[in-house]
């Protein structure tokens, strides 16, 4: 089981934005921007390409509204999508609020997320996806 199926199982905790039946969106714990956000899905696959072409494209259905909820809850001028997938071996895609092209670098980390901050961030994300 990967860690983040137990994310997802509620065996560890996570800021989460918004749940289907299929995939699960949560803020990443180590964010390079307020507002990172992770989409999953809750079948376990490993390569984001691997992801058969139906749930590839349910998952980009729901990281766009994911996506649409971040842009109206951080200020920011456009949300960034990436997938890299070195780290956790199950498919995840970033999203991440820009306002600059370099607010996009891996390297770059927010300096000691707060749990408080993290969760009025979290919050603020979730109650814009929730309003639709
Ligand atoms: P990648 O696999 O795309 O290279 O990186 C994995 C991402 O998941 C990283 O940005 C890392 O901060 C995030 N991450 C790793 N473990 C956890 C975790 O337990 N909880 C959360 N929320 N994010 C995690």
């Amino acid at each position: 089981m990967t860690i983040f199926s137990r994310i997802i199982a509620g065996e560890l905790p996570s800021y989460k934005v918004a749940e289907d039946d299929k995939f699960y969106a949560f803020l990443d714990i180590n964010p390079i921007a307020w507002g990172h956000t992770l989409v999953v899905p809750k079948q376990e696959v490993d390569y984001f390409f691997d992801i058969d072409d139906r749930q590839i494209g349910e998952m980009m259905i729901f990281a766009k509204k994911v996506a649409e909820a971040i842009k109206s809850a951080i200020p920011c001028q456009k949300v960034g999508m990436a997938v890299l997938g070195l780290e956790v071996p199950h498919a995840h895609i970033h999203l991440v609020p820009l306002k600059t092209e370099g607010d996009m670098d891996f390297k770059h980390k927010v300096k000691d997320p707060s749990p408080e901050k993290m969760k009025e961030v979290c919050e603020k994300i979730a109650a814009a996806f929730n309003k639709g």
